[in-house]
């Protein structure tokens, strides 16, 4: 059995003996506030040291019992995915490159000095739970199954090393449209006073502890009359790196676009490769490289930057029509999306929803 690869129906299926009503469920699926609202299973897989992977299930979405001393609420080791789950139109579901985050949920682990989870086992989790659930993926305009996997060190031991034990989880949470009346530019501040990552830290993982470090300098932003927060590199404070929770991509007047390089402190978006590529496709010249906050700034005020826009899982491609930081407070397209913004932003959410050829092999059904 120990060779046999592992599928969804590796996974052994407890369904809840409490489900949702059809009702309940319908009106829950009715313009959810993002993240507040659960589907009735979760996927899980338990890790030793002793045994590794193993007690692959499906089971009741619910609290989860863990002893004051578990690692996790000390020393923060955890990580976690972000994906999401689409209907088409004749009723099928289907996920967006699952092995895409699979792999850097691999990566992640390995920087957190968590269990590395096989890319097969963390899609088959996905599917196995996105299958017992698919009467909560919901069928409206640009809406979803978000999907959470994560994974954290549950070892009862107050001991500063690499916990012995790890649980991984997915849970799935039906969301509306990021944008309700259509895509509205964003504004940023980019700030001075904090950074996000540095050189050898862990920026590049999709762990806990950067989201906490980021809920200050966002609460700056908002102090600011900023939507999200723009981090600049830690070392010189001068180079571009990303938002909070999105990758950015500036579009020059003519045609080229350019995007930060991973340097190791920022993440590898997938929403960013999927861009790289689909710009690629269309001609568009494409560059990732060191990009300098006042290279921007000039492109911006001369006006061979035209386009400014983030990218990621839960908006898609969000246009950015303000940039501000202490000396600077510059409108962006006159508070309209960029047409590459919107021709971008259009074509991925096509391929998402099965409108679009996916020439990329991109989709994974159900
Ligand atoms: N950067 C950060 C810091 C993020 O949290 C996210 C969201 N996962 C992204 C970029 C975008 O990544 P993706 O396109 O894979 O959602």
């Amino acid at each position: 059995a120990a060779s046999e690869p592992v599928t969804a129906s590796s996974f052994d299926v407890r369904l809840t003996d409490t489900p949702t009503s059809d009702a309940d469920r319908e009106a829950a699926l009715v313009a959810p506030k993002f993240g507040t609202v659960f589907s009735d299973h979760m996927a899980r897989i338990t890790w030793t040291s002793v045994d590794g992977w193993h007690d692959r299930r499906v089971e009741k979405y619910g609290p989860l019992q863990i002893d004051p001393a578990t690692a996790v609420l000390h020393y923060g080791q955890e990580i976690f995915e972000g994906l999401k789950a689409y209907r088409h139109a004749d009723g099928s579901v289907w996920t967006f490159r699952p092995e895409a985050n699979a792999r850097r949920f691999a990566r992640s682990a390995r920087r957190l000095a968590l269990p590395e989870l096989p890319v097969d086992d963390f899609v088959a989790s996905v599917e196995a739970v996105v299958r017992t659930d698919a009467a909560w993926v919901p069928a409206g305009e640009e809406t979803s199954l978000y999907l959470r996997p994560f994974m954290y060190a549950s070892e009862a031991f107050l001991g500063v090393r690499p916990s012995l034990e790890a649980e991984y989880l997915v849970i799935a949470s039906p969301v509306g449209p990021y944008f309700a009346g259509g895509v509205k530019p964003v504004s940023i501040w980019v700030t001075r006073d904090y950074s996000r990552a540095g050189a050898g830290g862990t920026g590049a993982a999709k762990c806990g502890g950067n989201y906490a470090s980021s809920l200050l300098p966002q609460q700056e932003a908002y102090d600011k009359g900023c939507e999200q927060v723009c981090f600049l590199d830690a070392a010189t404070g001068t180079v571009l790196e990303e938002l909070g929770g999105m990758n950015v991509f500036v579009v020059r007047a003519d045609g080229s676009v350019e995007t930060p390089e991973l340097t190791g402190s920022i993440l590898e978006g997938v929403t960013r490769s999927s861009i790289l590529q689909l710009l690629t496709d269309r001609g568009h010249e494409i560059s990732e490289r060191r990009i300098l906050l006042a290279e921007l700034l000039d492109g911006l005020a001369d006006g061979s930057v035209t386009e400014v826009f983030a990218c990621g899982t839960a908006a898609v491609v969000t246009p950015i029509g303000r940039l501000a930081g202490d000396a600077f407070d510059v409108t962006i397209g006159g508070g309209q999306p960029g047409a590459v913004t919107t021709a971008v932003r259009d074509e991925l959410t096509d391929i998402q929803y099965g409108r679009a050829d996916d020439r990329h092999g991109w989709m994974h059904r159900l």
